[in-house]
Order: structure tokens, then C-alpha cells, then sequence
């Protein structure tokens, strides 16, 4: 350690300095002057419902536009996921002014309502605030929670005496764009929302944490929407990441691929084994890269179940 610290100190790197640093960022002690302030300012009410209403909003509809700018520009076509289905203004305009009355008449009363709910668990946005390290965590375990539920109420929604009436919204669109995340019928919204609640429910008692967990889940979504395959996707970073690709062969196809974040429990229940003879395939023919751990360790085919 000794020889380490030598060594990194000859290039001017101190480790008690880096050390230091890392537990100042940490503990988010730089953010504490605005919290603070927001805390003297506001009602929790205001707090806890109202701005997360527009956290909501404002990232929900901030993380679309990159992939809306997107198809407007030629260069980028080649990154489509669905080559023969190019978005257009209509479909989006439909999905955007069906969302905004989603957005204003069903979710913000219930965010409003949350409130009462949020206390009454002992939730609060008081000091002190958690450390970095905490919300990443309880980030990573909430994905694992709400991927393992929203593959079962997910598998359950395409049941096909029940799929008319409630999934069959979100499916209008085949070849799905950011926004059409959230476009689906309110009791699925209210199903599936129990899933992004699991991990806070279990994990914190804190809004910041809740807020960060809001912005990595909406991501996620938007992202997995987003029609295009892009050479940066956390797929090529994650060896479990489903990403865009692997959802949208499910609005292709309007089976199989239930996960919403890994791949794994597709993988465990077989539910996958279409995707990924189709993914061989364009591997093979060059336009697609996406494959994960699964495929790299066991190999990317995998023979089809004989119904
Ligand atoms: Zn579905
Ligand atoms: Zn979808």
C-alpha cells in the first residue's frame, strides 16, 4: 500500500485526498444548501406531490426528445430497430395529447393523493439527506424487484382471455417510440406502478432516494421505447441489460420478452427463444450487435420449442 501510494504521490495523486473527496461527494453534502432551501420554502404537501408530479413530467418528456430529434435526422435511420416502420408526426401527436390527459387527469390526482400514503408510511424529505452510495443500491435492488414482478403482471396482462381489455393499449403501437412507455390503459399503469414501488417500499424512507429511483426507472422505459439500436445502449455495458431491442421484438411480435429490465427471467422460463434465433439471425446478416451474457456463454441459438 505503502509502495502504492509512493508511486501515485510521484504523479501528484494523493489517496487520503481521493479518499476524502469521494466521502465529501458521497455524502451529498453539496447538495444540502439547496434542499435545505427547498425545505424552507415549501409545504411537504407541495413537496412530496407537486414536484414530483413535475419531476415527472419534465423527465418523462426530457429523456424523448433526444430519440424524437433523432428521427428527424437521415443519419441515424440506420439505427432503427423496425427498418420498415419509420415514426411519424400523427402517431406521435395521437400518443402525446393521449398521454398529457393521462398525465393531468389520472396520474396527478393519484400523485396528489400519494401523499397522505407516502406519510402515513413515514416517508419525508428531512435532513439529513442519504449517502450516494445508499440510493445506488437500493436503485440496483429496485430494478431487481421491479423486473421479477413486472415480468409475471406482464406475462399475466398478455393472457389472452384478459388481453383485450387492459394490455392491448399499450400494444397499438408495433413499433413503439420513447413515449409510448406510459401510453397504456390506467389499471395496467396502477399494476405496474405497484412494481416500481416495491424496491422504496422495502428499501427507504427517503424522497430523494424516491426521486432518483423515478428518473433511472423512467429511463429505463423510455429508453427500452425508443425504436432505435443505438451503439452506446447499456446493453453493450451490461451483460444482463434487455434494453431496446430486446422490448421492442416484444411490441413486434406481441409475445414473449416479458422483462422489463434484464434478461435473465426470459431467459429462466423460456420465454426468449424466438428473440433470439431472430437476434442470431441478424447478427449473422450484420445488422444488429445486441446479444448479452446468456448469449455469449451458451450461445446465441437456441433450438425453437416444436408447439
Ligand atoms: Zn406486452
Ligand atoms: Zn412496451
Amino acid at each position: 500500500m505503502d509502495v502504492l501510494n509512493a508511486t501515485l504521490l510521484e504523479h501528484g495523486i494523493s489517496l487520503s485526498t481521493m479518499e476524502a473527496t469521494f466521502h465529501e461527494l458521497n455524502s451529498l453534502k453539496f447538495l444540502e444548501p439547496y434542499w435545505q432551501a427547498m425545505l424552507d420554502n415549501y409545504s411537504e404537501f407541495v413537496i412530496v406531490s407537486v414536484f414530483t408530479f413535475i419531476l415527472h413530467e419534465v423527465l418523462y418528456f426530457g429523456l424523448w426528445i433526444p430519440y424524437l430529434v433523432l428521427d428527424y435526422i437521415p443519419y441515424f435511420a440506420k439505427y432503427k430497430i423496425q427498418r420498415n416502420k419509420t415514426n411519424n408526426w400523427p402517431d406521435t401527436s395521437r400518443c402525446l395529447k393521449a398521454l398529457l390527459f393521462n398525465h393531468v387527469f389520472i396520474q396527478l390526482p393519484m400523485i396528489l393523493c400519494s401523499d397522505y400514503g407516502l406519510r402515513l408510511l413515514g416517508f419525508t424529505a428531512a435532513m439529513p439527506l442519504p449517502k450516494a452510495t445508499t440510493i445506488a443500491w437500493q436503485c440496483l435492488v429496485s430494478y431487481a424487484l421491479e423486473d421479477f414482478y413486472f415480468y409475471w403482471i406482464h406475462r399475466f396482462l398478455h393472457w389472452k382471455k384478459i388481453y383485450k381489455y387492459v394490455h392491448k393499449v399499450h400494444h397499438e403501437y408495433a413499433a413503439p417510440f420513447g413515449i409510448t412507455a406510459e401510453y397504456a390503459h390506467p389499471i395496467e399503469t396502477m399494476f405496474l406502478g405497484i412494481g416500481t414501488f416495491l424496491g422504496p417500499l422495502f428499501l427507504t424512507r427517503h424522497l430523494l432516494t424516491l426521486w432518483v429511483w423515478l428518473a433511472v426507472r423512467l429511463y429505463e422505459t423510455v429508453d427500452d421505447h425508443c425504436g432505435y439500436e443505438l451503439p452506446f445502449s447499456l446493453t453493450s455495458f451490461i451483460p444482463f441489460w434487455a434494453g431496446p431491442v430486446h422490448h421492442d421484438f416484444h411490441h413486434e411480435k406481441f409475445d414473449g420478452n416479458y422483462a422489463s429490465v434484464f434478461t435473465i427471467w426470459d431467459w429462466v422460463f423460456g420465454t426468449d427463444e424466438a428473440f433470439r434465433i431472430a437476434q442470431a439471425e441478424k447478427r449473422e446478416q450484420g445488422v444488429s450487435q445486441w446479444s448479452d451474457f446468456f448469449d455469449k456463454v451458451f450461445g446465441g441459438k437456441k433450438k425453437a420449442k416444436v408447439a
